[in-house]
């Protein structure tokens, strides 16, 4: 489908902005020229995805389409068994309601912002065993997305089996920069979780573009199919958590998916509580047969191909720039180091934030922040969490833009950039939610 993009002039985007609070969230989509705000859902159906919406199966238990989709689930992916939910952070809701209660930690590499949100919700911790090397936005290394055993091997022995439900690794890792977990760190991952007793659980809304790495960059994996990565790398795993929105190319679903079959049975009640029977989860007949195709196109290495170069073609434009970024360039984004560009604004100011209403005021073009406001508060001091990068996420909807639009956002932030000396003001917030702050956060210029 190809949709019309609206421009628009700097005095309009300063009125649209400062009425959506200084909120990227609260603009309207039509006041945006460019919108990478994130790569979920907002992806561009094919023709055979088209096609399956017509054969979609509204049975209420049972459908075709039910059944389409368990089939992709168990062949692409390997599980037996799976529960359908609206959307990845319901997939999460079913199977945390089931093994998580208070008190619990659950190590794994950078924890997905509703990941944390309903691990902390329950009063669980959510502890980031990412490894270090990628706090280090210059440094050039293949699979930064990795957990580092060290810590995991010492989390797992610093507490009790019984109060870690799940190891959770994070694939590709997005808070890290949408960097990949190379298929030797699963294995050893999944190894250490077997010898604790403890299930490994993958969040795999980027599982594709992750095997998509493992076979570029990772020796010994380069003449296998996606589809063969795939497979190895989920049968190193006990649980699978999945937003379909982003590698499924689908605009709404999810799942839950076991290999245990006592673990499905008890999340079912979770699942029909919250979702739906579970032959369908919250998702309608129509989008499962959508979902079991996406599966399929987007474990296809051209497609695959394509999209992560345009990510990467995206960053060779910016190293022309000099604007510095999460290197090497991720699998679905670009992640400005924002706090290397804009030297001048205080933290407690909301570095990536700031540059983030900068290049949309630039050029209509809409990131989103990943830094202290997307932290949110301690759950136990409540004082704002200061992540280790300030980043400002350019995330590339599938097969939606082409390398032009892509152009127009490089040279934009070039212009901001060009311009970081002038840029010394932040923002304060004016109005806050006590968990997931940074989707209805309020904020206004700071005051100084
Ligand atoms: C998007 C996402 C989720 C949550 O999925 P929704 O479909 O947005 O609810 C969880 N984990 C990761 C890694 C994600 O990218």
């Amino acid at each position: 489908m190809v949709e019309a993009i609206r421009k628009s002039t700097r005095e309009e985007r300063e009125r649209w902005i400062k009425e959506a609070k200084y909120n990227l969230f609260n603009l309207k989509s039509d006041h945006v020229f460019i919108d990478l705000l994130t790569d979920s859902g907002t992806g561009a159906m094919s023709d055979r995805q088209w096609a399956s919406l017509v054969l979609g199966d509204e049975s209420y238990a049972g459908a075709r389409s039910y059944h389409a989709l368990r089939e992709a689930i168990r062949e692409i992916l390997g599980f037996e068994h799976f529960l359908p939910a609206h959307q990845g952070r319901a997939a999460e809701n079913v199977l945390y309601s089931a093994i998580v209660r208070a008190g619990d930690v659950l190590p794994g590499n950078s924890h997905f912002d509703t990941t944390k949100g309903h691990i902390e919700f329950r009063g669980a911790t959510a502890l980031d065993c990412t490894i270090d090397e990628a706090a280090d936005t210059r440094l050039e290394i293949p699979f930064k997305g990795n957990i580092d055993l060290d810590k995991l091997e010492a989390a797992l022995e610093r507490y009790p089996r019984e109060k870690i439900p799940a190891v959770v690794l994070t694939v590709t890792n997005n808070t890290a920069g949408g960097q990949p977990v190379s298929m030797e760190n699963i294995r050893q991952v999944s190894a250490l979780c077997r010898r604790h007793g403890i299930p490994l659980q993958v969040d795999g809304a980027r599982f594709a573009e992750n095997a998509y790495f493992i076979k570029t960059r990772e020796k010994g994996h380069e003449n296998k199919t996606i589809k063969e990565i795939v497979k190895e790398m989920f049968s190193l795993v006990d649980i699978m958590t999945m937003s379909a929105k982003k590698d499924a190319i689908v605009n709404m679903g999810g799942f839950v998916a076991f290999k245990s079959e006592e673990l499905w049975k008890k999340c079912q009640m979770y699942c029909i509580m919250n979702e739906g029977f579970i032959t369908y989860g919250g998702m309608s007949g129509r989008d499962m047969n959508a979902l079991a195709t996406g599966l399929d196109e987007g474990t296809e290495l051209d497609y695959l191909e394509s999209r992560v170069r345009q990510v990467a073609r995206l960053g060779a434009r910016l190293d022309e720039f000099g604007v510095p970024y999460q290197r090497p360039a991720g699998g679905h984004a670009i992640f400005v180091d924002a706090a290397r560009v804009l030297e001048h604004v205080p933290r407690e100011e909301f570095i990536a934030q700031t540059l983030a209403i900068e290049l949309y005021l630039e050029a209509g073009v809409r990131g989103v922040e990943i830094g202290a406001i997307l932290a949110d508060r301690d759950p136990v001091t409540r004082d704002n969490r200061y992540p280790a990068l300030e980043l400002l996420r350019l995330a590339i909807p599938r097969r939606v833009y082409t390398d032009n639009h892509l152009d127009v956002v490089a040279v934009a932030l070039k212009n901001v950039f060009d311009r970081r000396e002038s840029i010394t003001r932040g923002y304060t917030i004016t109005r806050e939610a006590p968990i997931m702050r940074h989707f209805t956060v309020e904020l206004d210029v700071a005051a100084r």
